[in-house]
């Protein structure tokens, strides 16, 4: 069998090839042709194929370079429900941060310049005006995310010095972002006090020694501990470090920049509240609750805020012109106050009654493929990234079965589409949730169905 393998240049002269070498180019051909021969090597020794056929490798040649030469990086639609979902990119952004995003990275712009003097400017301007408005901060830095921040502050602010924090917030957000470790990266050395559940402003100050300069809250996040809890206020944090002239940092995860308890967030601390209370460093991120870019806001008092702009770590984590673009663009819809405008506090905000109907619509348009069966079902969303657990969003969901696929082979399914999508498996049912799914997407979904009713 091994003789029947066909020469390189004999395929790549058939006619299909080389209309694919004009689409894609002679690299990515000559390539896919590689991988798929050693492919077809591999089954003749392990004995798994019986013939060679020139048209099969023709057609496993197209696949194979035609998935080489587009992007990695692709849309996906998301029919989890999981809004600010860390692994489908967060949030989505708003048209305003796409249409400044494009003009600042089209063209050049005044990033470093000042346009005033006709001379050289910085690019944290830009940012340092945005959050005083909103969070009443007198400086803000913004880095690469909200990890960079926590790590630039505590390096700044502690290196070889103590911070304390309490044993209730020693937390691992995933992606191994734990709070230890990124102390113990900065050069702080931890002082843990209190209790898992319990931890008085006491605790703390029986740790304060001359060593300690950082007194660290930080949000929970992904975790709530209930019951028999207890931990101090932030003014009494604030009043103990005035005492002994210490900061008080705060690390509040998501970033809640107004409240958006009419937007179904309960509960979340506002960064405003945080900096009223005397705090002198928040740091959040700009893609979860905020709904914005990837990146890491660090606001507060003015001094500790100079000191964090002039370590050398500040240029090694300092954001590029396209998240500036995004995020300007983004706050400044907090400003005018269009929250509506921002797509996942949309979202946040559909109630069970704003998503019925669509899912009755999809789960029609779904049963009508043969072999499929799709039921509407009351269920719940969450926001996600690490934001409200514990609180779900009334939905509706779309469960999906098949005459002779398996759920799981549904998703499989899905997730091949173009564009990819992506959905919940529960109890071997496919189950999607349109909250997190645009308007405009619900046809792709139907077709992806449709398809498969076709290839079958
Ligand atoms: C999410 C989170 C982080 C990490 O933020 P990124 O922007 O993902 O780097 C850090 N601390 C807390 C409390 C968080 O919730």
């Amino acid at each position: 069998m091994l003789r029947q393998i066909p020469a390189v240049d004999g395929l790549l002269n058939r006619a299909n090839l080389r209309d694919l070498e004009g689409r894609v180019g002679h690299r990515l051909v000559v390539e896919a042709t590689r991988k798929v021969l050693q492919g077809l090597r591999q089954r003749i020794a392990d004995g798994t194929l019986t013939s060679v056929s020139v048209e099969g490798l023709e057609k496993e040649i197209l696949t194979e370079a035609e998935g080489g030469a587009g992007f990695s990086l692709q849309p996906v639609i998301n029919a989890t429900g999981v809004i600010l979902h860390t692994n489908l990119g967060r949030a989505p952004l708003a048209r305003e941060a796409l249409e400044h995003l494009i003009e600042a990275a089209a063209g050049y712009s005044n990033l470093e310049y000042d346009l005033e003097r006709g001379e050289r400017g910085k690019r944290d301007t830009h940012t340092d005006r945005l959050f005083g408005p909103l969070l009443g901060a007198e400086r803000a830095l913004v880095v690469n995310n909200n990890a960079a921040a926590v790590f630039l502050a505590l390096n700044t602010l502690a290196e070889g010095s103590e911070v304390i924090v309490s044993r209730g917030e020693l937390i691992e957000i995933g992606g191994s972002f734990r709070i230890p470790d990124v102390c113990a990266k900065s050069g702080a050395v931890l002082r843990e006090v209190g209790t898992t559940n319990r931890t008085r402003a006491s605790d703390y100050a029986a740790a304060i020694n001359e060593r300690t300069r950082v007194l660290l809250r930080v949000h929970p996040s992904n975790f709530r501990i209930v019951g028999f809890t207890e931990r101090p206020g932030l003014d009494e944090l604030v009043d103990l470090a005035r005492k002994h002239n210490l900061l008080v940092m705060e690390d509040l995860g998501s970033g809640c920049l107004v409240d958006l308890a009419a937007w179904g967030v309960r509960d979340e601390p506002l960064a405003s509240l945080s900096l009223k209370a005397g705090v002198e460093v928040v740091t959040f991120s700009g893609d979860k609750l905020l709904g914005g870019p990837q990146a890491g806001i660090l606001a507060g008092m003015r001094a500790p805020l100079e000191r964090i702009r002039k370590n050398p770590l500040f240029r090694a984590l300092r954001v590029d012109k396209l998240t500036i673009a995004a995020l300007e663009a983004t706050v400044s819809l907090y400003l005018r106050g269009r929250l509506e405008a921002i797509p996942a506090l949309r979202m946040m905000r559909l109630s069970r009654q704003d998503i019925t109907p669509r899912a009755e619509r999809v789960a029609e348009r779904i049963s009508a493929c043969p072999g499929f069966f799709a039921v509407v079902r009351e269920g719940e969303s969450v926001v996600g990234g690490g934001s409200t657990p514990g609180q779900a969003l009334a939905t509706s969901l779309v469960a999906v079965t098949h005459a002779r696929h398996s759920a799981e082979e549904l998703a499989e399914i899905l997730r091949r589409h173009k564009p990819a999508v992506v959905a919940r498996l529960e109890e071997n049912e496919l189950i999607l949730d349109l909250r997190t799914v645009f308007e405009a997407q619900e046809n792709e979904i139907v077709r992806a169905f449709e398809q498969l009713t076709i290839d079958d």
